[in-house]
């Protein structure tokens, strides 16, 4: 492969600022991904999913069909805000490139480009074949998930080209994500004069970090972590607000229900004396865990990996993505198949040179065994 022409176009994605409020951005990567598609003969569609997020971009060979073969996902959306590639635009060395969303995920979506351009045309007349590109990813896929989960119910497998692990790994399995907003109420009062009139917000957000981190099972994998807190106002006064965040990851869905209603009734019966809890449930990712259906599909990856000479390990891991939602709706889905890289939603992000062009033979080995 051209692998200079790949970093070109590679590149043009990068230096792009699209964290998912830039919405300007995300069109415009939407608009680069749709001509590198129209150039491969392929039907593309922007979708509009509401004024809050940037366009999304379907591509098919089969603009007909109503149903799929595989869907491959990707995002055109970051994490970093406006102004990060004027400071430090897409780079490389001898073995690495550099830049934001260079392996989250730009050269994902670039590798089902070169994966689908070189699939042999027997292939492209058999399958049907649908690449979603959501814009809002990043931010837990709010607007984009139920189109996602519509074309996932019509589609026999789903993968989706995040990068690969640091070590090589494809993803079979990622914990479940339950995100929370606490406020507790109290009554504000003066600390010196009349501190027996207050009800500290404080003092009942105190109380409830321990209970909350009791819910954890780490035998289990279930965690809790309250990593956001805003609340008082001065020294001298008796705090009446505070506001918190609580992050749940969890393995088994079971021992998500366990967690939400103890979460439930914990606030319900509240933490101090004189302040209200109000609990308010912002997000929900489900776990994705491999089903037995999965388990075949693992093993025909195995098989391609095989027959191109790529060693296939798996991990389970703690971070969601779009893989979730379409495991959580019985479609057998597999991550990872992106290039290798590390360093996510941070300026250390990286990805391997030498794996872009395995890990495309990879994704089109794996389409014809299909
Ligand atoms: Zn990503």
């Amino acid at each position: 492969m051209d692998l200079e022409k790949y970093i070109d176009e590679l590149q043009t994605l990068v230096n792009v600022d699209c964290g998912t409020q830039t919405l300007d951005g995300v069109a415009r990567v939407a608009e680069v991904m749709r001509e590198l598609w129209q150039q491969e003969g392929w039907y593309t569609e922007q979708v509009d999913l509401g004024s809050a997020v940037g366009p999304a971009l379907l591509a098919t060979n089969k603009p007909a069909a109503t149903h799929y073969d595989v869907l491959l996902i990707g995002h055109l959306d970051t994490v970093f805000p406006q102004g990060t590639v004027a400071e430090r635009p897409m780079s490389r060395d001898a073995s690495r490139l550099y830049g934001p969303g260079v392996s989250d995920m730009k050269s994902g979506l670039l590798n089902i480009v070169w994966a689908m351009r070189t699939l042999p045309a027997e292939h492209l007349d058999r399958l049907s074949i649908a690449v979603a590109m959501n814009p809002d990813e990043e931010t837990g896929s709010v607007h984009s998930s139920q189109w996602i989960g519509e074309l996932a119910k019509q589609s026999r497998y789903v993968l989706v080209c995040e990068a690969a692990r640091a070590d090589g790994s494809l993803v079979k399995a990622r914990k479940g994500v339950g995100g929370y907003q606490l406020t507790f109420d109290g009554v504000a009062a003066h600390a010196g004069n009349e501190p027996e009139k207050g009800r500290s917000a404080i003092t009942a957000f105190a109380n409830s970090v321990l209970a909350i981190n009791a819910l954890t099972d780490v035998a289990r994998g279930t965690t809790l972590n309250v990593g956001v807190v805003q609340g008082g106002s001065a020294a001298n006064v008796v705090a009446a607000k505070l506001h918190a965040e609580v992050d749940v990851r969890f393995w088994e869905n079971e021992e998500y229900e366990r967690v939400h209603h103890a979460l439930e009734s914990l606030c319900q019966q509240g933490f101090l004396d004189g302040v209200t809890t109000t609990l308010t449930r912002v997000s929900h990712k489900p776990a994705m865990a491999a089903s037995e259906e999965t388990q075949r599909l693992m093993a025909l990856v195995e098989r391609a990996g095989l027959e191109e000479g790529i060693t296939v390990t798996w991990q389970a891991v703690g971070g969601g993505s779009d893989a979730n939602h379409t495991a959580a709706l019985g479609i057998p889905t597999l991550d990872g198949l992106g290039p290798i890289g590390a360093g996510f939603h941070s300026s250390d992000e990286w990805l391997d040179i030498a794996s872009i062009e395995p890990r495309i033979r990879l994704l089109k080995r794996i389409i014809t065994m299909l």
